[in-house]
C-alpha cells in the first residue's frame, strides 16, 4: 500500500496510475477478455458499460487479480504484475506481487458481502487491523470519518441485517475506502438494489468523484455515467469496442454501442 488517507499515490509513479496492457482471459477455453488495454488518470472516474457476458466483471476483478488473467499486464501506482509471465514464478514472488498490487485497490460488490455477525464498525476496521495491521484506534477513528463521509455516522453499532440495501452498500463502499486504496473498483454497485434505494448510494459515488477519487465502475446506469465519468469503455464480446469521453454515451460512434445504450436508457 503506498496510498496516505487521501487515496494519493505516494509512490515515484509518473503517468497514468492505471495501466492495463493487452489482457487475456479465458475460462474453460472460451476468450472473455480478448486484448483489452485502457489507462486511468490519478483524480478520474472510468466507467465500464456493455451487454450482460462482455467480460466486464473479469475486468475489473483482474485489476485486484481476484481473476488471474492469461496474459497481459496490470500496473497501478508503482507496482506491476506481467501475468504473461506470473504463472512460472514462484509462490513466494506471486504472493509478494499480489499483495502489492491489491493494496492499491479497493473493491465494491454488487451485494456487500458484509460479515452478518459483525457491527458496521466492525466490518470497517477488519480488513485494516487484519491485513493491513494498522493499530485497532487509528483504524475505528478512520471509520468513523468514512461512515460519516457515507452519511452513516451514527449506525457504527448496527449489524447489517439492520441496514437498508442502500445503507449495506454504503457501508460496503466505506470498507473499500478504508484500505486507503489509490483507485476504489465498484461492480455495479447498484444493480442489486430497490430502485428507490440507488440514488443514494450513487450520490455518494458522486461526492467522491468530486473529491477526486479515482475510481473504475461498471455500471448500466448511464445517466449517472454519463456525469460523473470521465472516461467510459465500451465492452463488447471481451474486447473495448469504444473508448472515449462522456460523449460515447451521448454521441456514440459504433452501431454496438448505439444499440446497447437504446436498449438501456
Ligand atoms: P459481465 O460482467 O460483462 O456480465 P463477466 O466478466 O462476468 O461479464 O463474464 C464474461 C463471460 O465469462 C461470461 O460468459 C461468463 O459466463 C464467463 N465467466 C465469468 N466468470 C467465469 C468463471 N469464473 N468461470 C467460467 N466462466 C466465467
Ligand atoms: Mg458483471
Amino acid at each position: 500500500m503506498t496510498g496516505s488517507s487521501t487515496g494519493r499515490s505516494t509512490g515515484p509513479t509518473t503517468g497514468p496510475l492505471v495501466e492495463v496492457r493487452g489482457l487475456r482471459k479465458a475460462f474453460d477455453g472460451t476468450p472473455v477478455l480478448e486484448g483489452v488495454s485502457f489507462e486511468a488518470t490519478e483524480g478520474t472516474v472510468t466507467a465500464v458499460l456493455g451487454p450482460s457476458g462482455s467480460g466486464k466483471s473479469t475486468l475489473l476483478r483482474s485489476l485486484n487479480v481476484l481473476e488471474v488473467p492469461d496474459a497481459g499486464t496490470v500496473r497501478l501506482a508503482d507496482d506491476e504484475i506481467d501475468f504473461g509471465t506470473f504463472a512460472g514464478l514462484g509462490r513466494a514472488q506471486q504472493k509478494r506481487q499480489l499483495a502489492a498490487l491489491r493494496g492499491h485497490s479497493g473493491m465494491v460488490f454488487q451485494s456487500h458481502h458484509l460479515f452478518p455477525h459483525r457491527t458496521v464498525l466492525q466490518n470497517l476496521v477488519e480488513g485494516p487491523v487484519q491485513v493491513q495491521h494498522r493499530p485497532l484506534a487509528e483504524a475505528e477513528a478512520d471509520a468513523h470519518r468514512l461512515l460519516d463521509q457515507v452519511g452513516l455516522a451514527d449506525r457504527a453499532a448496527a449489524y447489517p441485517s439492520q441496514l437498508s440495501g442502500g445503507q449495506q452498500q454504503r457501508v460496503g463502499i466505506a470498507r473499500a475506502l478504508a484500505l486507503h486504496p489509490d483507485v476504489v473498483l465498484l461492480d455495479e454497485p447498484t444493480s442489486a438494489l430497490d430502485p428507490e434505494l440507488v440514488g443514494e448510494v450513487l450520490g455518494v459515488v458522486r461526492d467522491l468523484a468530486a473529491q477526486g477519487r479515482t475510481m473504475v465502475i461498471v455500471t448500466h446506469e448511464v445517466r449517472f455515467a454519463r456525469d460523473v465519468a470521465d472516461q467510459v469503455l465500451f465492452l463488447d464480446g471481451g474486447v473495448i469496442a469504444e473508448q472515449g469521453g462522456a460523449e460515447v454515451l451521448t454521441d456514440p460512434q459504433h452501431e454496438r454501442t448505439r444499440q446497447f445504450l437504446s436498449r438501456v436508457l
